[in-house]
């Protein structure tokens, strides 16, 4: 039987796994018939390489083989785990697809699928812990320029970089591993090799910072240290500056539940009306101030938006506001910029504002949902609705925005702010204007959202759309924004 060798470098990459792979497929080389090899590795056999070889120029099937976008997924997730045999494991799978067996990934009992399966898992985990537990620290002398330091256990600096680049894209930094380094440079990120823990600073000024905002935010009665093992690996616990603080944290945890117990019990709360579908409502042992509750929800990961998105976009407006607005989502601009209500429907916004003679800077801006949702199109990001799921996960930050502000009158900007204030089911085309008293009296009405009236065409209804905007709004008129 003739021997093969492929070689694969990197050998995380997809890209040089499927050349290979569809080169052996073509010269029909059976799975057992091939080396994978990689870096400086020999073959044990001394087969002769397929690649640069006659056997490459004139393969003798031509004919592609297709694959299912699933299968192409899971290679490209088992290609980054250290496991030498995924090579061999992932080409195997593949010649058996080409060879009939078509609908191999649904068979759950298959034992390369559930290789496969347990090494893609393994390689997203790794991944998950990357994004958690990165942690930079600033170059002494350099201006916005980042390091961290950080041990994977498999190959994921090249997947993982990416979610870094559009997180913090407006700094300079490098992420060092023993085996490869991703670099930002605030334009394009690049890849190299290995780094040294000491080539990364061990500490900078923001620890300190960090250290207190996390002692702020760590919340005694949600405390699992099960759970917190599970999650957090105590060889994580090296780089992460909150790490010294979490035995003291963990011991104080009862007495704390405790002093909240009687807090409680001495001040009532207000009632946040919640709807029936609501995710819980901010307790006491939420942040205590405006400012808190912002910094926690910068670190907020109750659904998956926030991970394709650049930042949490709180609300912004005096504390004292008697008036605040609730639009959707952030947009483009909002995610990029931070800020609530900055891009055109922001600007719509303020045009109508200004008519009606009410000061912006009185009033306090927020959204239902804190995250941009969007599909990419090309390099395009178009926003895409958030599902109620969305809006309950994020209900509580609103409402303790709601709590800590207190404001007189409620205004719901669309149909998505008017579920999260009203709850499901609220028509608003039937209900627009109208006041309603919630639970714990604040007054509330709703009323279309500027983008709304961005997207209506034709000659008249652009301006009946503004128009039923201004009209709604001109209740605000009479109300002192302040208190
Ligand atoms: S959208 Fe809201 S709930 Fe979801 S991650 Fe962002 S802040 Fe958290």
């Amino acid at each position: 039987m003739a021997r093969w060798s492929v070689r694969i470098d990197p050998p995380w990459s997809l890209q040089a796994w499927r050349d290979a792979a569809r080169l052996a497929l073509r010269h029909a080389v059976a799975p057992e018939q091939l080396d994978w090899l990689h870096g400086e590795e020999a073959s044990l056999l001394d087969a002769p390489s397929l690649q640069g070889t006659d056997a490459e120029a004139g393969a003798p099937h031509d004919a592609p083989t297709y694959v299912a976008k699933v299968f192409v997924e899971l290679a490209a997730t088992c290609l980054c785990h250290r496991d030498p045999q995924r090579l061999s494991l992932l080409y195997r799978m593949l010649w058996r697809i080409a060879h009939g067996e078509r609908s191999l990934l649904s068979n759950p009992t298959d034992p390369d699928v559930l290789r496969a399966m347990a090494l893609s898992q393994a390689v997203r985990r790794d991944s998950h812990k990357m994004k958690a537990f990165v942690r930079f620290r600033e170059v002494p002398g350099q201006q916005d320029a980042f390091i961290a330091w950080f041990e994977p256990e498999h190959h994921i600096v090249d997947r993982v970089a990416p979610f870094f680049a559009r997180r913090f894209a407006g700094m300079r930094w490098a992420i060092l591993t023993p085996g490869r380094s991703a670099h930002w440079d605030g334009q394009a990120l690049s890849f190299g090799p290995g780094g040294r823990q000491s080539d990364a600073p061990t500490e900078d000024a923001r620890e300190e910072l960090w250290r207190t905002y996390y002692a702020n935010i760590f919340n005694p009665a949600r405390l699992n240290t099960r759970m917190m093992q599970q999650e957090m690996p105590a060889k994580y616990w090296k780089h992460l500056p909150e790490a010294t603080l979490l035995p003291q944290l963990v011991r104080d945890a009862g007495d704390r539940v405790q002093e909240m117990h009687d807090r409680q019990a001495q001040a009532p709360r207000r009632r946040i009306p919640v709807p029936a579908t609501g995710a819980p409502a901010v307790t006491d042992t939420a942040p205590a101030t405006l400012g808190a509750l912002r910094d926690a929800a910068s670190a907020c990961r109750r659904c998956p938006l926030w991970e394709p998105a650049t930042q949490t976009v709180f609300g912004e407006g005096p504390p004292n506001a008697s008036i605040m607005l609730v639009g959707e989502q952030p947009g483009d601009s909002e995610d990029l910029s931070g800020h609530p209500f900055v891009g055109p429907a922001g600007q719509l916004l303020d045009r109508a504002l200004r008519e009606l003679g009410i000061e912006r800077s009185a009033l306090y801006l927020t959204n239902a949902v804190k995250h941009f949702r969007f599909e990419r199109r090309g390099k395009r990001r178009i926003h895409s609705k958030p599902q109620l799921t969305h809006v309950n996960a994020c209900r509580p930050w609103l409402m303790g925005e709601i709590e800590k502000v207190r404001p007189q009158v409620i205004v719901c900007l669309g149909a998505t702010a008017a579920t999260a204030v009203f709850g499901a089911g609220f028509n608003l085309m039937a209900n627009h204007g109208r006041w309603h008293v919630l639970d714990d009296a604040t007054r509330a009405f709703a009323t279309v959202h500027p983008s709304w009236v961005l997207r209506q065409t034709g000659d008249e209804a652009p301006g009946n759309a503004y128009q039923l905007l201004k009209n709604d709004l001109q209740q605000l008129v009479e109300i002192k924004p302040t208190r």
